[in-house]
C-alpha cells in the first residue's frame, strides 16, 4: 500500500472531461494537481458524448443557462488550440453548424420563440422550407428551421486524453485504476485529502469532486445531512455509416440528432432512460432510436449499421450543474451535474475552478451547491 507519500495542491476526483479540463487548468497554472479515476481516463460519460456544442440547441429557454453554455463556447477555439500545442494530438474540432428542424408547426412556433430571442445574443438565423433544401437537401419535409451557422463539434474522448497527456507533461499526477473510498478530515471536519484502494493522499488546498454520475455516493460518505441530488440518466446512441453521408450540419429533430463526423459516421442519438447505474444497451432503445432514423429524411435509413453504446449522463433535479465549495466543509469543491452538455460546459467549469483558487470567486448563484437547501 502507498502511504501519504503525496501531498498536493489539489487532488481531482473523477478523469472525465471535467476532471481532465479542471485537472488541465490547474495545473497550467502553477499548482500542483493529482487526477484519480477508479477506471481509465474518459470511461464513463465522457466516452458516449457525441461532442455537441451548441448552446442554442440545448439552453432551452432558460437565459441564464445560455449565457453559461455560451460563456463555455466562447473559450473553445482557443482552449483547443493550446491544449492541441501542448498533447501533439487533434481532438477534431469542426465548426459543422447546428440545424434545429422543425416536423410540424407546433415545434416550429416553439423554434421561432428561441430564435426571438437568441437573435438577440448570437448570430442565428431563421431558415424557411425552401431555404433549408439548399442547406440540407435531405431535410425537404422540415417546416422550418433555427440555424446556427457558427456552432461547433468536438470529439469529447480524444479531448479527454489530449487534456490528461497535456496535464502529465505540465506535471501532473495521474493514478488511474485507484478508487476513492471517502476523505480524509480533521476534527473540525475540514476536508484534507482522500483515501483510496491505493493509499491515503493529501490535499493542501482542496479535494475536487468531478466524478459524475458518481459524485452522490462519495460525498455520502463524510454522513452529510445533505445529499448532492445527482443521478444517472441513461443515453443510448449509435453510428451508421455509407460511402457518402447524406448530412452535412448537426441537424436536432424531435428530441433526436444526427452529428456528421470527419471518419465519416453519422452519430444519431440519444435517449433519456432513468435505469440506476445500468449503462447497457436495451432493446428498448434500439428501437427508440431507430423510430427516429426517418427524421433526417430518405437516405438515413438506408445507412449501414456500426455500433450501439450508452453512458450516464449526470443529472440534477433542475438540470444545471453544480458548482462551487461544498457548504460547510473547508476544502472540498464539487463540479457535477452536466447532464447533457458536459463536453461543452467543461471549458467554463475549469475556469470557474481556477478563478476559485486563484482568488475565491465562486461561480454564479444559480450554480452553487446550496441552491438546493436555500428556503
Ligand atoms: C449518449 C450521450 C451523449 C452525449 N452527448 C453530449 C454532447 O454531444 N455534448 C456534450 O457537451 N455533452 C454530451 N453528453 C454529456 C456528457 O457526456 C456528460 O455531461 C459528461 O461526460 C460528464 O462528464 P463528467 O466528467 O462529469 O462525468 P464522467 O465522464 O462520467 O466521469 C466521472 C468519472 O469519475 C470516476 N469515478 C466515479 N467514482 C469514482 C471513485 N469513487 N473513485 C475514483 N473515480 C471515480 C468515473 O470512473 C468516471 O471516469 C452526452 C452524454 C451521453 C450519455
Amino acid at each position: 500500500m502507498e502511504e501519504m507519500q503525496n501531498s498536493q495542491d489539489f487532488i481531482v476526483v473523477g478523469a472525465g472531461i471535467i476532471g481532465a479540463m479542471i485537472a488541465y487548468r490547474l495545473v497550467t497554472h502553477g499548482y500542483s494537481v493529482m487526477l484519480v479515476d477508479q477506471g481509465p481516463p474518459g470511461g464513463q460519460a465522457s466516452r458516449a458524448a457525441a461532442g455537441i456544442l451548441s448552446p442554442t440547441a440545448e439552453a432551452g429557454s432558460s437565459v441564464p443557462f445560455f449565457d453559461l453554455l455560451q460563456a463555455s463556447f466562447l473559450r473553445y477555439p482557443a482552449l483547443i488550440e493550446e491544449i492541441e500545442e501542448a498533447s501533439q494530438m487533434h481532438v477534431d474540432l469542426h465548426q459543422t453548424g447546428v440545424i434545429q428542424a422543425a416536423l410540424d408547426d407546433v415545434e416550429a412556433n416553439r423554434l421561432h420563440e428561441l430564435y426571438r430571442w437568441q437573435k438577440t445574443k448570437v448570430a442565428v438565423e431563421w431558415v424557411t422550407s425552401a431555404q433549408l433544401k439548399d442547406l440540407e437537401p435531405d431535410m425537404q419535409h422540415a417546416v422550418g428551421a433555427l440555424y446556427a451557422p457558427h456552432e461547433m463539434q468536438v470529439h469529447g474522448p480524444k479531448l479527454v486524453q489530449a487534456l490528461v497527456r497535456a496535464g502529465n507533461h505540465a506535471g501532473m499526477v495521474s493514478r488511474f485504476g485507484v478508487m476513492v473510498q471517502r476523505f480524509l478530515t480533521s476534527k473540525s471536519g475540514d476536508v484534507l485529502g482522500i483515501e483510496t484502494t491505493k493509499g491515503q493522499y493529501r490535499a493542501q488546498k482542496a479535494v475536487i469532486v468531478a466524478a459524475g454520475s458518481w459524485a452522490q455516493s462519495i460525498l455520502a460518505t463524510l454522513d452529510e445531512v445533505r445529499a448532492l441530488p445527482v443521478k444517472p440518466i441513461r443515453g443510448q446512441i449509435l453510428a451508421l455509416t455509407s460511402d457518402e453521408v447524406p448530412i452535412r450540419h448537426i441537424v436536432f429533430a424531435h428530441h433526436r440528432y444526427v452529428v456528421p463526423k470527419p471518419d465519416g459516421r453519422l452519430i444519431l442519438g440519444a435517449t433519456e432512460d432513468d435505469a440506476g447505474f445500468d449503462d447497457r444497451v436495451t432493446a428498448d432503445g434500439v428501437a427508440q432510436l431507430a423510430q427516429s432514423f426517418h427524421y433526417f429524411g430518405p437516405r438515413v435509413p438506408q445507412m449501414h449499421w456500426q455500433a450501439i453504446w450508452a453512458g450516464l449522463r449526470p443529472m440534477a433535479p433542475d438540470g444545471l450543474p453544480i458548482l462551487g465549495p461544498w457548504p460547510g466543509r473547508q476544502g472540498l469543491y464539487v463540479a457535477a451535474g452536466h447532464y447533457r452538455n458536459g463536453v461543452l460546459l467543461s471549458a467554463i467549469t475549469g475556469d470557474l475552478v481556477l478563478n476559485w483558487a486563484q482568488n475565491g470567486t465562486l461561480p454564479p448563484s444559480g450554480f452553487l451547491p446550496e441552491r438546493f437547501w436555500r428556503s
